[in-house]
């Protein structure tokens, strides 16, 4: 298949060089494409970091394709040069492969209805504006920004909406002629016509939005030569086959302009859905900024993927017999998934639920064998940049990145961390290096030398030959009988000379946890501290 592709891309290339941009070109492009094969798509424009909402659109998307056996493309829309942020379009396809929605086509990719980015298309937009130019559905507009900006100004004066007024759509053939020969710029507007018929949103059902009652003719290529997202949208849309645009709720404004560029063209326009926003658990708008919205920053988090995705979904619906605390895989997702249950409703962002997917993922790979594996390489990882230093002035540096030593912190705190990067919290400083000071000054009080009971105490856990937590308590009280001292007394000597710290897990759950090395090897350092 993926040889017949090659060879049809390779004809299509040298027909394009023959014929230039055509209608010839749809038509070959239909045929590559399976009939009624459904295609999605997700097209973000480079601006900056994939978000939450860009990652919904596009998982929407990725579902939506896959459930109907079809495919799932990548675009990127590049055509406002001046927004572009540098290689943001190589890191929005590296957050989609994170996430595990993987396009079948794509930049990097490739695909037989290349290139995938809009700035490697441009000859391609400027032969379809001029079809549209020709067929009488766009004109020339030579209008100065100073007119432009009176008509603003004074639009706002008189406290109406500021909207074009079409001026150049009447200008005549004549005045166009001389205009263009004395080299006068301009750009290219759409005749936008009135719209009777509603058009059926996958999501929202009828919706019928004359654009032409509150807006003027828009600009479909801009006095640089660059088109603009409408157009470049709709061409892309129809060169690449797309059959289902689902996109955010954002974007409906633009749809029966879009629906009326298709028209214009003489094309069959694909089905809309619009995604509801997404917003603040108060109900605030979300903004580009938060960057705690940002792929990026869950990923820098230590957050794992599935928990994003279910975060990401858990607000909207779109899926069948979902059960509340379960983490659902892609392909769960996939199963699952039915658009006819996604809701109309703004979906507010619910970000405890992120910490509990987290977790529950966290435990269900500290489960799986393979996983497991993974955790404890990315939490040997993560300990040697934290602690490197200290670990290697450490006398028990060796013990605490082993495996085994990993594996056992992962499961005692299974059910206490949302993310592996909690263990590296202050707090659990003692899981990793040896404490630098004792708080002496706060050893509970007691009738004979602290460093004789830990010395006693160093003796019975060194000498347990099945170390587990019971026989280290049963262990610890005999010694706390031997002095006539109260439990929670030794305890706490035992806790803050092994840990520095006051607070902690209960000392039997605790030394376990350290090993009977590092629990032996912490006493004696404590000792020469005391
Ligand atoms: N480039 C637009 C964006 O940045 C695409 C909108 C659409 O999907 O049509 O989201």
């Amino acid at each position: 298949m993926a040889k017949i592709f090659v060879t049809l891309h390779g004809m299509k290339s040298l027909l394009y060089k023959i014929q230039g941009a055509g209608h010839w070109k749809r038509h070959f492009a239909s045929s590559l494409q399976k009939p009624c094969e459904v295609r999605a798509r997700f097209a973000p424009s480079p601006t900056g970091n994939l978000h939450l909402g860009g990652l919904r659109t596009a998982l929407y998307n990725f579902l939506f394709a896959k459930s109907n056996k079809g495919k799932f493309i990548l675009r990127i829309e590049d055509t406002d040069q001046t927004r572009l942020v540098p290689h943001a379009a190589r890191k929005l396809e590296n957050m989609l492969s994170w996430a595990k929605i993987y396009p079948d086509e794509s930049p990097v990719v490739g695909g037989p209805f290349g290139p995938y980015v809009q700035s490697q298309r441009l000859s391609l937009y400027n032969n379809y504006v001029k079809n549209l130019l020709e067929n009488g559905s766009a004109y020339k507009c030579f209008c100065t920004n100073m007119r432009l900006t009176r008509l603003r100004n004074d639009a706002i004066r008189r406290n109406e909406i500021p909207r074009y007024d079409n001026k150049c759509r009447y200008l005549s053939q004549s005045k166009i002629e001389e205009l263009g020969k004395n080299g006068t710029p301009y750009c290219i507007r759409f005749k936008l016509e009135t719209i009777t018929e509603p058009y059926e949103d996958l999501i929202y059902g009828s919706i019928l939005s004359n654009v032409a009652d509150h807006e003027s003719d828009f600009v479909i290529m801009k006095t640089d030569g660059y088109p603009t997202y409408h157009l470049a949208n709709v061409v892309d849309d129809h060169l690449m086959g797309i059959t289902h645009v689902l996109r955010g709720v954002e974007w409906q404004i633009s749809t029966p302009k879009h629906l009326l560029l298709y028209k214009a063209f003489g094309w069959s326009a694909p089905l809309f859905g619009h995604l509801p926003l997404i917003v603040n658990q108060d109900g605030s708008k979300l903004s580009k900024r938060q960057h705690d919205l940002h792929i990026e920053y869950y990923q820098d988090q230590g957050y794992f993927p599935e928990a994003v995705l279910n975060f990401v979904t858990d607000i909207g619906g779109g899926f069948d017999d979902r059960e509340h605390g379960v983490v659902l895989s892609i392909e769960d997702l996939l199963e699952k998934f039915n658009l006819s249950r996604l809701t109309k409703n703004s979906c507010r962002l619910d970000k405890d639920k992120l910490e509990q997917f987290n977790q529950l993922d966290l435990q269900r790979r500290l489960n799986s064998p393979t996983d497991i594996l993974l955790l404890i390489s990315q939490l040997h990882d993560l300990v040697q940049k934290t602690y490197g230093e200290r670990l290697s002035s450490s006398t028990t540096q060796a013990k605490v990145l082993t495996a085994d030593y990993l594996k056992r912190v992962l499961i005692y705190f299974e059910k206490r961390i949302v993310r592996l990067q909690d263990l590296l919290q202050p707090e659990f400083a003692y899981i990793w290096v040896v404490p630098d000071s004792i708080p002496i000054e706060e050893l509970p009080a007691m009738s004979c030398k602290h460093a004789e009971v830990l010395r006693c105490v160093l003796q019975v856990i060194s000498s347990i030959s099945n170390f587990n937590k019971e026989r280290i308590v049963e262990e610890i009280k005999d010694v706390s009988r031997q002095y006539g001292l109260k439990i929670p007394a030794i305890m706490k000597l035992i806790r803050m000379t092994v840990t520095g710290m006051k607070e902690g897990p209960p000392v039997g759950e605790m030394l376990y946890m350290l090993g009977q090395d590092t629990a032996v090897e912490r006493m004696k350092h404590a000792l020469t501290l005391l």
